[in-house]
């Protein structure tokens, strides 16, 4: 499906820089390059995927908008299918807004947010998971993110999709031929259950099982850190961040706000949050910066509870402890350089088994890099990925999948429950839709557009 006008925009921000690109796509690009570009040699022959040297001029035919590079990409060869001219102008916001005015008024439109993508998507150049890789890949926030991103550019998602669609499909065949046996003979016994089901089953759950990791590599993690003042909450902070950026006192109560700094490890963007400690406020400031702590726990992806080894511990860590029932936590024992009033054994019946305890000491700096080692292995896994590099990193991929995976949950429990193959049959069917949601086989313009506007203009 081509739309039928030519788009243009810039495909690289509005800024100062050496270059700037501008993307012209549609019936009307070479028309338009024709009448708008002077090449220095006199004439050009326009062939595709090679570039020019010349002026863009403006409709007086003399005045000179830019000294460019040009190329042409005839359709079907370019990035939207369609007839594609890209000018390589000089990046000032100022020459860029005038060729982009120039090209408007020989015809262009300009293109709305992610137009490119989609019509590169509409003329079947890409599927629909492999445009919203280009989004990932754009905004990715770091070099994992930008690597599961292209691996999905370069079709990882779809070749799983596809694999598990052909699961499907042979177990409807296999389901259909029972329905008619089963019409054939009345009374027939029930069918099994084909094993492409569970095959399917099993393939959707290590899908599934990327997305927490994946989201880490895109989003980045929050870990909150948490404990009654003085633990050495704000030294472990500053410690993690290399920075003196929380206030590290023995005077109670300081921090207030929530602090926070972003550092990386092994290429995961990491949030660090300081807290106020946790003690019966002594005044309102600090009562909001401890009801702001409660918030932002249930939100974490990890809570650091710090305990001071060198003190007693208190009904005040006790309350902190009550707190965290379930999620990722960490338990880190801190101040191991000073004498211990208690041993590790004392907390492990209070914290929940997947709990990790550790040792550290904020101040001589043992024990941090396990704790940083401990943060990744709570929230990346490291066979998150398959051979292929396929992951689920996407929410809209997120709840298609589930949706399938219910589906075909369905279908099994329906011919293990003796029903008639038809059921399942439907819900295989089903199932496939929710996959081509995924690569855009199936789905709606409404949804479509949601997709495309999230995308930056001139991709
Ligand atoms: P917060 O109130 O929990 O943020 O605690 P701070 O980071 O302000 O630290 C309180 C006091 O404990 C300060 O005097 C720190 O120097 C000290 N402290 C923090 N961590 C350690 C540690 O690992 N070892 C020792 N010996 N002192 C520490």
């Amino acid at each position: 499906m081509l739309r039928h006008d030519t788009i243009t925009a810039t495909a690289t921000p509005l800024g100062m820089s050496g270059i700037g690109i501008i993307r012209i796509s549609g019936p009307e690009a070479l028309a338009v390059a024709r009448r708008c570009f002077k090449p220095s040699s006199g004439k050009c022959s326009w062939k595709s995927h090679h570039l020019y040297h010349g002026d863009i001029i403006c409709a007086d035919g003399k005045t000179v908008l830019d000294e460019v590079l040009i190329s042409f990409m005839r359709k079907p060869r370019s990035f939207t299918g369609e007839d594609v001219v890209e000018i390589n102008c000089h990046g000032n916001p100022h020459i860029i807004g005038a060729i982009l005015t120039q090209l408007q008024e020989l015809g262009c439109r300009p293109a709305r947010p992610g137009e490119f993508s989609e019509r590169a998507f509409l003329n079947n150049r890409i599927d629909l998971s492999q445009a919203e890789a280009l989004s990932t890949m754009i905004s990715a926030k770091s070099a994992k993110a930008y690597a599961v991103g292209l691996a999905q550019l370069k079709g990882s998602l779809r070749s799983e999709i596809d694999e598990l669609r052909l699961l499907l499909i042979e177990a409807l065949a296999l389901l259909e031929t029972a329905i008619d046996f089963t019409e054939d003979t009345p009374g027939e016994t029930i069918p099994k259950i084909p094993p492409q089901i569970n095959q399917a089953l099993e393939k959707i759950q290590t899908l599934l099982s990327s997305y927490s990791s994946a989201r880490a590599y895109t989003e980045g993690i929050n870990v909150i850190i948490t404990g009654k003042p003085n633990v050495g909450k704000s030294s472990l902070f500053n410690a993690l961040t290399g920075r003196k950026k929380a206030i590290v006192t023995d005077i109670p109560g300081t921090t207030r706000d929530l602090i926070t700094d972003t550092i990386n490890i092994s290429g995961i963007p990491v949030r660090l949050i300081d807290t106020a400690g946790i003690r019966e406020p002594q005044n309102i400031i600090e009562k909001e910066g401890i009801s702001l702590v409660w918030e932002s726990m249930a939100e974490a992806d990890v809570v650091i509870v710090i305990l001071d080894v060198g003190n007693l511990l208190t009904d005040e860590d006790k309350i902190i402890i009550g707190k965290n029932k379930s999620g990722k936590i960490i338990a880190a024992i801190n101040k191991i350089d000073l004498p211990r009033v208690w041993e590790a054994k004392t907390i492990e019946k209070l914290f929940p088994r997947e709990a990790k305890i550790l040792e550290i000491s904020a101040k001589s700096g043992e024990g941090l890099e396990d704790l940083k080692k401990t943060i990744m292995d709570l929230t990346v896994s490291e066979n998150s990925e398959n051979a292929d590099g396929a992951m689920i990193i996407n929410l809209r991929h997120k709840l298609a999948i589930e949706k399938s995976f219910k589906n075909i949950q369905n279908a099994k429990e329906s011919i293990a429950g003796g029903m008639s193959s038809e059921f399942a049959a439907f819900d295989l069917r089903e199932a496939l839709d929710s996959l081509d949601e995924i690569t855009g086989k199936k789905i709606n313009d409404e949804i479509l557009d949601k997709i495309f506007s999230s995308f930056c203009i001139g991709k």
